[in-house]
């Protein structure tokens, strides 16, 4: 009774096998799999019978949380590392919680591929457990991620989800939002690369619509390919947020609920109030910049592009460090990542790429391009190959509904440059074969596109940006906001 994956999804799958830890892989998604993975290299608690196995580990909460795990995490804490010596003081505006263990993460080479977590990061539980004190414990990490100008450039430690991330060091963390069943829940992991040099933090997070894809791989690319002795500040990355929704291939949350419209969320609201207060304060709140990346929905595709609050000083200026890159002006709605996160200080945007339920290799391409120079803009990195100045573009953009029900058939592509009056697709009629034209109602170049679908008189067909000369005003309304 196996299913035949598609070869997006297979491809897919065989990415996420090699990097994630196997307990993230589901029965949706992994039945095949299962007979790759088995039982014993498994060091989370996804599957019954693998509680069953693991029986001592688990019923063992001292393994977890005693100093003595830290001990064995790091044997000789401070061997040829002199930045570690650094980290004592600055780690203290961190503020672990008291009694919490705090183990150093096991420094991981991003050139291996795949190797299993090792246990001294099995702390799903701690970090589920937790959940609830750790928010009140990080109350403004933000502004102690970089350093003071003026004073000497030191790497510090990253405190993040219960582990210590040394300077020069990746790793891979998890992340539980202790919503499920004590010992079913499936914590998502967390890429964590913390250069040897001081610097901005900045995270990338993909997938908080379970069925956007192309971001999981863009966020695994950008992340894989840093050096943590060549990364000036912190990069985390969280390739799959809605681990719920990805594994059902949907938007949505377990209970139909969109996750981003739930920032910064609360400890005591609906699930999706929960996740989202979770992800916020343990992970969000550690960031300076923040790249949120989504794709289109119900089968409409993005040109590669920045939504952004221009009138967010910081936000604008964060989008000139994007290579080619349209940037679209847009408040946000309430309770997106984004907005939320501008909020409490973080400079951050949403980047569109593509369509959901698609791995599309030129989408990704031109997102990991984007993310790396924006690096290079902010002084992360410094890359031997030459970019071209980085050149967003801005616009003021509008949706083009269908004004008739019918199958809609484009004449235009993704990207084209287009002018008044012009006619963009048809919309045919299949009873009565009338064909009803849709025109742009103005120049400019369409950002953003429906598939060729079946649609009801109002769908939003065509998304047409026209330049905008300065970063200003506001134009992008909520219709079919993707993001
Ligand atoms: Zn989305």
């Amino acid at each position: 009774m196996h299913r035949r994956p598609t070869p997006a999804s297979w491809l897919l799958t065989v990415a996420l096998l090699l990097w994630l830890p196997p307990a993230v892989i589901t029965p949706a998604l992994a039945q095949d799999e299962e007979d790759l993975v088995e039982a014993e290299t498994i060091a989370e608690d996804e599957e019954v019978t693998d509680i069953e196995a693991s029986q001592p580990r688990q019923d063992d909460p001292a393994a977890v949380s005693t100093p003595d795990s830290a001990a064995e995490a790091n044997p000789a804490p401070d061997p040829a590392r002199p930045e570690q010596n650094a980290t004592a003081p600055t780690a203290g505006d961190e503020t672990p919680v008291a009694g919490a263990a705090k183990v150093v993460a096991p420094n991981i080479d991003l050139k291996d591929v795949a190797p299993v977590p090792e246990a001294p990061v099995a702390e799903p539980e701690a970090a589920g457990t937790t959940a609830d004190t750790l928010p009140t414990a990080t109350p403004t990490v933000t502004g102690g991620a970089s350093p003071a100008p003026a004073s000497p450039p030191v790497a510090t430690s990253l405190t993040l989800l219960n582990a210590e991330v040394l300077p020069g060091t990746a790793t891979r963390l998890v992340w539980a939002p202790g919503i499920q069943i004590a010992g079913l829940s499936q914590p998502t992991p967390v890429l964590v690369v913390n250069g040897v040099n001081p610097g901005p933090t900045l995270c990338l997070t993909g997938a908080i619509h379970g069925d956007e894809l192309n971001g999981i791989e863009i966020v695994r690319r950008t992340v894989y390919d840093l050096d943590p002795e060549e990364l000036s500040g912190r990069v985390i990355g969280v390739p799959i947020v809605n681990l719920q929704g990805f594994q059902r291939g949907s938007r949505y949350l377990p209970d139909r609920r969109d996750l981003n419209r739930h920032f910064p969320g609360t400890p005591t609201g609906s699930l999706a109030d929960r996740i989202a207060y979770s992800l916020f304060t343990q992970v969000i709140k550690h960031c300076d910049l923040l790249v949120d990346i989504h794709t289109g929905s119900l089968r409409r595709t993005n040109l590669p592009q920045l939504r952004a609050d221009m009138n967010v000083p910081s936000v604008a200026d964060l989008t000139r460090g994007f290579d080619r890159m349209a940037v679209v002006h847009s408040t946000g709605a309430e309770g997106m990542l984004r907005t939320a996160a501008v909020a409490v200080g973080i400079t951050a945007v949403t980047l569109e790429a593509g369509e959901s339920l698609r791995i599309q290799e030129h989408q990704i391409e031109a997102g990991v391009h984007s993310i790396n120079s924006l690096m290079e803009k902010q002084g992360m990195i410094s890359r031997m190959f030459v970019w071209g100045d980085p050149e967003p573009v801005y616009y003021n953009s509008y949706w083009i509904r269908s004004e008739h029900g019918g199958i809609l058939f484009s004449d235009i592509e993704l990207g084209d440059r287009v002018n008044k009056g012009q006619i963009l697709g048809y919309v045919a009629d299949p009873i009565t074969n009338a064909q009803h034209p849709i025109r742009a109602i103005n120049d400019g170049r369409v950002i953003g596109m429906a598939v060729d679908q079946v649609v009801m008189a109002g769908f939003a067909a065509y998304h047409v940006g026209a330049r905008a000369a300065t970063p200003e005003e506001t134009s992008s309304d909520d219709s079919p906001e993707d993001q």
